[in-house]
């Protein structure tokens, strides 16, 4: 099999799919590697280095294109709006693309690619098991952003973190909040603790309070109900919920020298966790970052990708954090994605070097997203406004037989 890495075309990524290491793993696996030049060079990794570890590079994106039975890609379809166009004239039927695609956010991307015929599997769709914890993109990421944030906040914040006692007197160390406790934030505890910072945490899912002391942070409680929903995740909660939320944590957010905020539900707009009146009441020369910028931000007066200073706090919104630390974050999502391709291969000793989509596996299910003309992830397939099914395993014909080019409420009115 031919695995087909080109450069990243979305303005200011830097990573790159697979990494020289990985080309060499995935050789000794029977894979062979075509690389576009240039591909690794944001990341600091040179094309020699790639022909170092056997694989071909190739000067045009084309010629991947052309070659490649599979194409690793950092961004495609919704994660690459601008730029994905381009690529899907150059996918052919059949041929398979993996990647991060954003597909709850740009359904209409994922038709957009579904008529390329294409079998596309999108990373962020990863099942949150043990399983499929070496493949996950979204905590390997957020692993690079909780660490990122911590150290642009302690670049901007005009105090030490760690407490000193000097002849020139003693200096109380930084109070840092993290909202949100997931792996982006526990991140964030860990880099803030080893900072010297006193941290503290709090969540809407009581279960990481074990996890948040275990790194050596305070967890706040709050009398509010769990909001653990499905698979590890937070589940949506009505805005009186935000409301009294919001109350609660005013006090501790007032205390803050850093709040750092990483709340996610997915599939929607991130909640609304600090105001502009909890803003009003921080400290001057307080920080805010804000990861959930991406998605609408989870601090009223956040700007994606700007920084806002208002009442003497500064607002970072960043987004693609990952890209800023390219070397490791490329080496971790290489290493996601040799995984997931290496569990694409057929279970079956004899053909155990062959792709085998067909088989039983929950990972394969639950990230494919398009086959044969078709969108046929269920979650997808509702977005779009068109009935669900099961997933690929139990695709309707109907809906391969339906051109995708038709508007969701055109499909939907073809399957009743
Ligand atoms: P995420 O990025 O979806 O959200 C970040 C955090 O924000 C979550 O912890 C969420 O509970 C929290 N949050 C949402 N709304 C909030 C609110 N109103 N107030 C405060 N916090 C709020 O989550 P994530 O980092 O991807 O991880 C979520 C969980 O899934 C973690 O327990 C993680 O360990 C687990 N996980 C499991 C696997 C696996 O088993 N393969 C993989 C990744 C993550």
């Amino acid at each position: 099999m031919k695995v087909g890495v080109v450069r990243e075309t979305f303005p200011g990524e830097t990573r790159v799919a697979l990494v020289p290491d990985i080309v060499a793993e995935l050789a000794k696996r029977d894979f062979d590697v075509v690389i576009e030049a240039e591909a690794g060079g944001q990341a600091g990794y040179a094309d020699e280095a790639y022909a170092a570890k056997g694989a071909r590079v190739v000067a045009t994106r084309e010629e991947v294109f052309e070659a490649a039975d599979i194409l690793a890609q950092v961004r495609m379809a919704g994660a690459n709006p601008e730029g994905c166009e381009a690529d899907f004239a150059l996918l052919r039927e059949g041929q398979i693309v993996v990647g991060a695609a954003e597909p709850l956010d740009r359904p209409d991307l994922i038709e957009r690619l579904a008529r390329t015929k294409a079998n596309a599997f999108g990373l962020e769709l990863i099942p949150r098991t043990t399983r499929a914890q070496a493949m996950d993109i979204l905590s390997s990421m957020a692993t690079v952003a909780g660490y990122r944030a911590v150290l642009w906040a302690a670049e901007r914040l005009p105090r030490f973190f760690p407490m000193f006692m000097t002849a020139a007197g003693t200096v109380a160390p930084a109070k840092v909040f993290i909202m949100g406790a997931g792996v982006a934030g526990l991140q964030a505890v860990a880099t803030a603790k080893r900072l010297g910072a006193v941290v503290s945490a709090y969540d809407i899912r009581p279960a990481v309070k074990e996890e948040v002391q275990s790194l050596g942070g305070k967890f706040i409680e709050m009398e509010l109900e769990s909001g653990a929903g499905e698979g590890g995740y937070a589940k949506a909660m009505d805005e009186e919920f935000y409301r009294r939320q919001r109350e609660l944590m005013t006090k501790v957010v007032a205390g803050s020298d850093v709040v750092i905020t990483t709340a996610a539900v997915p599939g929607k707009k991130a909640p609304i966790l600090v105001t502009e009146e909890m803003v009003a009441g921080m400290g001057a020369g307080s920080v805010i970052v804000d990861l959930a910028a991406e998605h609408g931000g989870n601090c009223a007066l956040t700007k994606a990708d700007e920084t806002v200073v208002a009442h003497g706090v500064t607002i970072l919104g960043p987004t693609n954090v990952p890209a800023t630390l390219s070397v490791h974050a490329s080496q971790m999502y290489s290493k996601n994605m040799f995984n997931f391709l290496v569990n694409m291969l057929s279970k079956d000793r004899e053909r155990k070097n062959e792709f085998d989509l067909e088989q039983e596996d929950d990972i394969l299910a639950g990230t494919w997203m398009t086959k044969a003309g078709a969108v046929v992830h269920p979650d997808i397939r509702r977005a779009l406004g068109v009935e669900a099914t099961s997933g690929p395993a139990t695709e309707t014909a109907k809906m391969a037989e339906t051109p995708a080019t038709q508007t969701p409420e055109k499909v939907q009115g073809v399957q009743n």
